[in-house]
């Protein structure tokens, strides 16, 4: 006999998406069960964890999570570039302590968290409205009821591929990066390398952890380019390219790969008794791939309105809309602004990336910052594409609001 399970709400996926949903839904008082499929939370790192000390702050993320970055390094073939602040806005997360410091806030709430439990299908009542879901777990077959289900599982969107709902994403990006002790490192820096020898169509990274820690990486989008980043990365490395040679001896401790959406916000996240949230609803910012800080807020939101829903005796999909249209107000026009810069530089031969780099060279950093964001919020997208003092950064906000 399977073993059964009855919550208000089930969680699929103890990512940042999930933890974060499973929060909110517990503080609200109903019954949540957070389903992750690997042994603990965070078994698995798959990101690069690069966020913003702003987001940290407003999460409640402790300080011991991140390490802070004020400065940001370009380079392409033949041209380098440094934006310094006076005080740190990016940050880079320990991904494990961050990531089950998210779940633990679930926990502490009343949240039940059950790892090792790899949901494969749902389970529909007979007006194919999903009611649960089922997998495997330390016990064998284990079946979850519940109310509303929210689907968090990342890039594979599990439940919502069950329900049929949708198909594989058809463009994402690729990544993968090594976590390495180095000898020589700016913990306050970080380097992004753009130009064919580095990806095809994408970049590489190195990202300071602090304790002379670092995560290098190359990313390839799909399917822009048939390269494999692992293989890139190798290369990169052996050649010890641009400011990768300046980091010394390189000694490996982990190594991270992962995939991400990169279709633009193409799916519905709402249906009957179900909702979509983080990689699983493709909410990433297209610019550097990066959907963390999304991953918790829309979490949070999620599980928020999945839980007044639930209290409220209606979940359809009426009653969970104000979740999308929550973050569709947020972040619709500024993800669509983001893949207009995407677009021109996955198009940039090495040559028109250094001439790049003189454009990014140009900008304040509280301007780089918004930028790399794409927290393009239309007054000050209209500003520097107007008035700033450098027409080339004038024509490059003019194409982010869509003139030629
Ligand atoms: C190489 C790379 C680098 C990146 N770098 C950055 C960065 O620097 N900054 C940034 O903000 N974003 C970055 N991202 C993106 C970021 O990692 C994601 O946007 C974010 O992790 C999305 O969170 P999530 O909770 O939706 O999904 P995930 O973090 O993928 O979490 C999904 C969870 O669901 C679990 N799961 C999956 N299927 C099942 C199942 N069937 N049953 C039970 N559990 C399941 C998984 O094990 C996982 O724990 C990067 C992505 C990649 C691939």
């Amino acid at each position: 006999m399977p073993e059964e399970h009855h919550y208000d709400l089930v969680v699929v996926g103890g990512g940042p998406a999930g933890s974060s949903a499973a929060y909110t839904a517990a503080k609200n008082g109903i019954k949540v069960a957070l389903l992750e499929k690997e042994s603990t939370i965070a078994e698995t790192v798959r990101t690069s964890g690069v966020t913003w000390i702003q987001n940290i702050k407003e999460f409640g993320i402790p300080d011991d999570c991140f390490n802070p970055i004020k400065n940001f390094s370009f380079c392409s073939p033949n041209n380098e570039v440094t934006i310094s602040d006076t005080i740190p806005r990016a940050a880079v997360l320990d991904v494990r302590k961050t990531y089950r410091w998210l779940a633990n806030e679930a926990e502490q709430c009343g949240a039940d968290i059950f790892v090792k439990m790899n949901i494969k299908n749902v389970i529909k009542n007979e007006k194919g409205d999903i009611v649960g879901v089922n997998g495997v777990g330390p016990n064998g077959e284990t079946i979850f009821h519940s109310k509303v289900v929210i689907d968090a599982s990342g890039f594979q969107s599990t439940v919502c591929k069950a329900m049929g709902f949708v198909e594989q994403w058809e463009r994402f990006g690729a990544g993968a990066e090594y976590e390495m002790k180095v000898e020589h490192v700016d913990s306050e820096t970080w380097w992004l390398m753009v130009g064919q020898e580095y990806s095809p169509a994408g970049y590489a990274w190195i990202f300071p952890l602090g304790n002379n820690i670092v995560r290098i990486g190359v990313g390839v989008g799909k399917p822009e380019s048939n390269v494999d980043p692992t293989q890139r990365l190798k290369e990169i490395i052996d050649k010890k390219l641009g400011p990768i040679k300046k980091l010394g001896k390189l000694t490996e401790i982990e190594f991270h790969y992962g995939l991400i959406p990169n279709d633009g916000l193409s799916r519905k996240t709402v249906f009957n008794n179900l909702i979509l949230v983080g990689d699983s609803a493709g909410q990433a910012n297209p610019l550097v791939l990066e959907g963390i800080r999304y991953a918790i807020k829309f979490g949070r939101v999620a599980g928020k309105v999945a839980s007044d829903a639930i209290k409220s005796g209606k979940t359809d999909k009426e009653s969970l809309y104000p979740y999308e249209e929550n973050w569709r107000k947020e972040i619709e026009s500024k993800i669509k602004s983001a893949g207009k810069v995407q677009d021109r530089w996955i198009g940039l031969t090495d040559e028109e990336w250094d001439k790049e780099l003189d454009i990014i060279k140009e900008l304040r950093p509280e301007e780089f910052i918004d930028f790399i964001k794409a927290d393009f919020g239309l007054s000050n997208m209209i500003k520097l594409a107007t008035h700033h003092p450098k027409l080339a950064v004038r024509q490059l906000f003019n194409l982010v609001k869509g003139k030629k």
